[in-house]
């Protein structure tokens, strides 16, 4: 079938009517220079307008004549029906398109916290990222949590300060934020051009220009250069900014700071050398480009996607850590979404070789190969099918099974044990092959659920299909922990919120038709133990005719430092203990390390997981032809009796909570904070509104949603991020465990 009528076809399926205009767009995502490919997420608070930026990128870019709004339900990126009905992102779409013969891979990123594992895979695979900021809000409590994660994954960002139409917008406080809260030196690029208090356009600091945007007719931007003569007001302000944004480059760009000595003024500083500094800050993350418009009024989003384009990375640098793997594939995982006429999708980043149509691959986390079906690159909901994808680009594989979000994908097993032995070799060091995977990023931290309820099936005839449709859904979203509680004999369902349960069970409901009943939410507590103990334990058994034995002596070591689930075994480094741990094999330690895990899971009081602990090993011996099982089957044993022993905290999670309310509001909002175990941190001033910052136990923030609206006639709103666990006084624990026994 060829092209046209098969974008036709699509296009008749689906309910809203795009027409796709620029079919360059599909040719070229197979042959584009990677110099020319920028995969990018956009990343805000709720609410700020990502989705409507996403939109009118989409727009202006060829891809859809109509313009979606989010109100209306209609967008491209917004594409599963709970995200319709919301009014809110939920699923990274990957969406591709042409901008100036460069091709975008527009990655959709949910901005609920309940997303976070989302966020994380999604910024996994990105080479940089806009993040948006509500101009008349400036940097809210989401924006700095997924700062926050960006700069964990190293991702050069711009920001674009979108709702400059909004009367009480304010580029001047959102740079005050950038820079406190954010904690980046800001580099302004544009002004706003206001009319009898109306957005009318945008002054364009590098090339000196007025933009103005709709004169003619929507996609046609107007640009005047600015001269003295004609509009010295909006040069001289031009001019200004000009000279403050040279002067912070020379800050943070030795190259610039040389150009200007040697012209000895800033004023002749060419444009080119300003994109040079730019690019080079961008990408060293020592400042950030600060572009400003209104999506929702079409104003700014051209020159966005431009600066896309200048100031973002190409995929070369990403691409790089992965040379190890030669002339192999190797790809990143970090998407799963099940369609209807095509089965599972699984959205994949090349970062080396080609990736094939019928290519069998390997995945390092599952440790499983799997033949790839059909090969397409993504239009938001729609496909187009292609026959390779090259490194770089973004690749949507169907006909997989095995492979979840998150996984790094490799040709064969053979090909990941040689990379890994190129990594190792360039490193040379013994704890190389730890290291290879550190580099590779293998183990990407899922994070903790802070929620946990029961699931369970109508009738017994559905059990088989929740059990798929579960097992399907942890595909998508490993955040989403499945697991069958042998003593109640019910099926758990762990979760970041609220809102994320009742989302699966939603799509549980909506796409799977089963009618599945969940149980009551639950806050998933932790205990921690009190006292150091130490304990020698042996056991012995025969198994047919051989004799097994175990001899270990571990010590309980509680900590004060907050979660450090990673890590719990210590190693006695004593001299005294010195030869016995030297000799002991490394599939013992790591039978040792699983027992440890295991005797951590369940703590003697609520059979909560057991935190804020070190376990040493001491001594081990293990009796000849003695199997691994065993020697962690005695390991569990001796640690759950340790735990016991040493007697345990109840811990609550504790979250940071920020909620945002008119001034009126304020004295109810804190009085309600303060009944539910609130310990409030800071009330400043968010535009017009108060922010309250504060501590609150998850379990006082049951329902606050609703409780909120109430009593702000639903004029407030709020997020919250999980901080810390938090021991709790004797009569809140006492409510704890009888809340915890009685269900
Ligand atoms: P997201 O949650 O970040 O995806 O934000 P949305 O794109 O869903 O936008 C949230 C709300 O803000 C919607 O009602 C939009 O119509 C509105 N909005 C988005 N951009 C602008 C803008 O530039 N100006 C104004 N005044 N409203 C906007
Ligand atoms: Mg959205």
């Amino acid at each position: 079938m060829n092209l046209c009528s098969r974008v036709c076809r699509i296009l008749y399926r689906t309910s809203i009517f795009y027409k796709v205009n620029n079919y360059n767009t599909i040719k070229n995502v197979k042959d584009v220079d990677i110099e020319k490919i920028r995969n990018m997420g956009i990343l805000a608070h709720i609410d700020a307008g990502k989705t409507t930026t996403t939109e009118r990128m989409l727009y202006f870019a060829g891809i859809i004549d109509q313009m979606g709004e989010v109100h209306h339900g209609n967008t491209v990126t917004d594409y599963m029906d709970q995200e319709r009905e919301r009014g809110i992102t939920i699923t990274s779409a990957a969406v591709t398109f042409n901008w100036k013969k460069n091709l975008i891979n527009l990655i959709d990123t949910p901005g609920h916290i309940d997303f976070t594992m989302e966020v994380e895979q999604t910024l996994n695979v990105l080479d940089g990222a806009v993040v948006v900021l509500d101009g008349s809000a400036g940097v809210e409590a989401q924006t700095q949590t997924v700062w926050r994660q960006a700069d964990r994954y190293n991702i050069p960002r711009i920001i674009f300060v979108n709702k400059m139409d909004r009367l009480d917008a304010d580029i001047k406080m959102c740079c005050e934020a950038i820079k406190n809260k954010l904690e980046k030196p800001y580099l302004l690029l544009q002004l706003p051009v206001r009319e009898n208090g109306k957005l009318t356009g945008i002054i364009d600091v590098l090339s000196m220009e007025l933009l103005n945007y709709g004169a003619v007719n929507e996609k046609q931007v107007t640009k005047t250069p600015l001269t003295e003569d004609q509009c010295p007001k909006y040069w001289s302000e031009a001019k200004n900014a000009r000279m403050i944004l040279i002067d912070k480059l020379t800050d943070h760009c030795d190259e610039l700071a040389d150009t200007v000595i040697s012209s000895e003024s800033l004023e002749n500083i060419a444009t080119v050398d300003i994109v040079k500094a730019l690019n080079a800050i961008t990408y060293n993350q020592k400042a950030v480009p600060v572009l400003l418009g209104s999506a929702y009024k079409n104003i700014g989003i051209q020159a966005l996607m431009d600066a896309v384009v200048l100031y973002l990375p190409s995929p070369v640098v990403k691409n790089d850590r992965y040379t190890c793997f030669e002339s192999s594939l190797c790809a990143g995982a970090f998407k799963v979404v099940h369609d209807k006429q095509r089965g599972s999708l699984v959205f994949i980043r090349i970062y080396n070789g080609t990736l094939n149509k019928g290519q069998k691959i390997y995945s390092i986390q599952q440790d499983c190969s799997e033949q790839i079906g059909r090969l397409y690159v993504a239009y938001a909901d729609e496909f187009t099918e292609v026959d390779s994808v090259k490194n770089g680009n973004i690749a949507v594989v169907a006909g997989l099974k095995k492979i979840r979000s998150g996984d790094l994908i490799t040709s064969t097993q053979s090909a990941y044990q040689k990379a890994k032995r190129n990594i190792t070799q360039s490193l040379n060091e013994r704890s190389g092959e730890i290291d290879a995977e550190k580099i590779l990023g293998v183990g990407v931290t899922i994070p903790e659920p802070v929620f946990f309820c029961s699931i369970e099936p109508p009738s017994l005839a559905a059990q088989a299909s929740l059990e798929q449709a579960l097992t399907e859904l942890q595909r998508e979203d490993p955040s989403l922990r499945v697991t069958y509680n042998s003593e109640t004999g019910q099926t758990v369902l762990a979760g970041m919120g609220e809102l994320h349960l009742e989302i699966i069970r939603d799509r549980i409901l909506k796409e799977y038709k089963i009618e599945a009943d969940l149980g009551p939410l639950q806050i998933a507590y932790r205990e921690s133990p009190i006292k150091k103990l130490t304990d020698t334990s042996t056991l012995e058994t025969k198994i047919g005719n051989s004799k097994q034995s175990v001899t270990v002596t571990l010590s309980l070591l509680p900590t004060e430092q907050k979660e450090d689930i990673g890590n719990v075994m210590k190693l006695d480094k004593s001299p005294e203990a010195a030869s016995n741990i030297a000799s002991i094999f490394p599939k013992h330690l790591l039978a040792v390390k699983q027992g440890i895990e295991t005797g951590l899971a369940h703590g003697p009081k609520i059979g909560s997981q057991v935190i804020n602990t070190y376990v040493m090993l001491h001594n081990l011996e293990v009796g000849r032809g003695t199997s691994e099982t065993m020697v962690t089957a005695t390991v569990t044993q001796v640690v759950q009796k340790l735990v016991k022993n040493s007697g345990t905290d109840i811990l609550e999670p504790v979250m940071f909570l920020e909620v945002v309310a008119p001034e009126e509001y304020l004295s109810v909002v804190l009085a309600d904070l303060s009944r539910r175990r609130s310990v409030i941190k800071d009330v400043t001033m968010r535009g017009k509104s108060k922010a309250v910052l504060a501590d609150t136990p998850l379990s006082e923030l049951l329902g606050y949603a609703t409780v909120l609206r109430t009593l702000t006639s639903g004029m407030a709103t709020f997020t919250m991020e999980f901080n810390q666990y938090k021991k709790m006084s004797p009569i809140d624990e006492d409510n704890a465990i009888r809340s915890v026994r009685g269900f």
